[in-house]
């Protein structure tokens, strides 16, 4: 563990709540959760839940807003410089915006938490720039007739985030549905509530009007559903695991809203024999080690070529020795505390469901501190990839690695999962290597990197890896209508009915 750093925690408020109309919603009766310190264990402050009235009144007033044409209507470059402005002020107090980050999730300040402030002011900036190119579309298929397409705002967008990206997840959805003149109602996850109320004072501060976007906090089934269920809510960005995404899509589906799902994953990682040995060790490390094990995009089912098996995975096995886990506010910090204790305790678990699927457990797993959800990286062997630890998110410090020596059979058992979110090739041969990315069913395939994101290109997953894609066009056609316009410059004839 490296040492716990004398950082005095920021002046939380006693409870948080919802941010309804820029004012914080009405705590009376509400049903209270803690909110806890992943690195203590210990609660930092308590979180009232909004009501399925409170969350009516969020959705009807961004409703209002919507048809009153405060934002949907105002010109581009007023949207424009809101958003550059928000960005502007997000980069200026990225330090205390990470810091609510860290403290609800235990991401690591400088390798994680930080990177996604500024990720995230870089989506706002894309946005602003990527709305004032939009561009609309003509057809004169038919004489005399200018047939227009435009593209516009679909209404009012709820959007869910999950606790393992908050402020950055916030601010991609924010930024592309706020950028094509959406109304939105924010759901973070109950776990990591703060940094979303601090982004749309932001918003605000920055001249988005009152009324557009708000915030509700609570349970999934309890605030969450009463937001999904909502019939003024015309499209929904989901991000978070399979069983809520379920239940929202069914929600969305009884009316014909649209969705987007971004869900979890089982990526492969594969690594040929011709790889450049010490930067596949770097990227798999990084792949499965990276947001302290909980990302969606991890590599986390390691495919490794026969002959450089042995050696690569004991290299792997030295590098997690050295993995300093600790204080995720300490700048030596590799690897943070889990998100929570349930959470915790749920990955150390596959270290026993491996052995029962009769797997090499290389390194397992432990507990690292008293108090907080520490716990150090389990690496186990798999002989076959229908076992749990192959076919299952564990979204944590866990590796699995399995061992092949045939290029179409890894294919094969790369895609033997009802995932399909990232897939990772490390090859010297650009042959093997596209052939390969070609052949993978996966949403986002990266050959010879880690994980790099390209705002233009769609991101998301295959089968249960979810739905529609988010980034650049992707987003906007999804926070977006189409329209088609049929305007006739000529007098071509109209039959007359009725006429005698
Ligand atoms: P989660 O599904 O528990 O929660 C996500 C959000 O949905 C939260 O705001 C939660 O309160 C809400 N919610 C949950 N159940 C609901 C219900 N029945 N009705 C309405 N709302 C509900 O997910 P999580 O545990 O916060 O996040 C981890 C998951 O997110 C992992 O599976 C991870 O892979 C996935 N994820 C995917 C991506 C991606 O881009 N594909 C990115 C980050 C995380």
């Amino acid at each position: 563990m490296t040492q716990q750093t004398p950082l005095s925690p920021p002046e939380f408020p006693k409870i948080c709540t919802g941010l309804i109309n820029g004012e914080l919603a009405d705590v009376a009766g509400a049903h209270l959760l803690d909110v806890i310190n992943p690195a203590t264990g210990k609660t930092l402050l308590e979180l009232a839940e909004n009501s399925p009235e409170q969350v009516n009144k969020a959705v009807q007033s961004a409703h209002a807003a919507f048809m009153n044409g405060v934002w949907s209507c105002a010109p581009i470059s007023q949207r424009q410089s809101v958003l550059l402005k928000a960005a502007e002020l997000i980069k200026q107090r990225a330090d205390s915006l990470a810091a609510l980050d860290v403290y609800t999730t235990g991401l690591v300040f400088h390798r994680s938490a930080r990177p996604q402030i500024f990720a995230g002011a870089s989506w706002f900036e894309y946005f602003a720039g990527r709305i004032g190119t939009q561009d609309d579309k003509l057809f004169r298929q038919l004489p005399e007739t200018h047939t227009l397409v435009t593209r516009e705002a679909v209404g009012t967008a709820g959007l869910f985030t999950p606790w393992n990206i908050p402020f950055q997840g916030a601010c991609l959805k924010l930024a592309a549905a706020l950028a094509a003149g959406n109304s939105c109602v924010l759901k973070p996850s109950e776990q990591s509530p703060l940094g979303a109320e601090a982004l749309v004072t932001i918003l605000h501060e920055a001249g988005l009007p009152r009324g557009v976007l708000h915030v509700v906090n609570g349970r999934g089934p309890e605030t969450g559903a009463a937001l999904a269920q909502h019939p003024l809510v015309q499209a929904i960005s989901f991000t978070g695991g399979e069983n809520g995404g379920r239940a929202i899509a069914i929600a969305a589906a009884q009316r014909f809203a649209k969705v987007t799902m971004e869900l979890g994953g089982k990526s492969a990682n594969i690594i040929f024999d011709d790889a450049d040995y010490d930067r596949a060790l770097d990227g798999a490390i990084m792949a499965i080690y990276a947001n302290n094990g909980q990302a969606c995009l991890a590599g986390s089912r390691i495919f490794v070529h026969a002959k450089i098996a042995d050696r690569f995975i004991a290299d792997f096995i030295a590098r997690t020795h050295n993995i300093r886990i600790g204080d995720p506010f300490d700048a030596a910090t590799e690897l943070g505390p889990q998100s929570s204790q349930a959470h915790m305790q749920r990955v150390l678990s596959f270290c026993d469901i491996a052995r029962q699927d009769n797997c090499e457990v290389l390194e397992q797993g432990s507990t690292q501190a008293e108090h907080g959800y520490y716990i150090s990286p389990s690496v186990v062997l798999a002989h076959d990839n229908k076992t749990r630890v192959c076919q299952e998110e564990i979204f944590g410090p866990f590796a699995t690695f399995l061992v092949f020596d045939d290029d179409d059979a890894v294919i094969a058992a790369a895609n033997d999962t009802r995932f399909g979110l990232a897939g990772y090739i490390w090859t010297a041969d650009l042959k093997r290597g596209h052939r390969t990315a070609s052949a993978l069913r996966s949403g986002y395939v990266l050959l010879n990197t880690p994980m790099v994101r390209e705002r233009n290109a769609p991101f998301g997953g295959y089968g249960f890896s979810g739905v529609d894609r988010e980034g650049g066009e992707w987003s906007l056609n999804f926070y977006t209508e189409p329209k088609t316009m049929v305007v006739p410059y000529g007098n071509a004839p109209i039959p007359k009915l009725g006429k005698s």
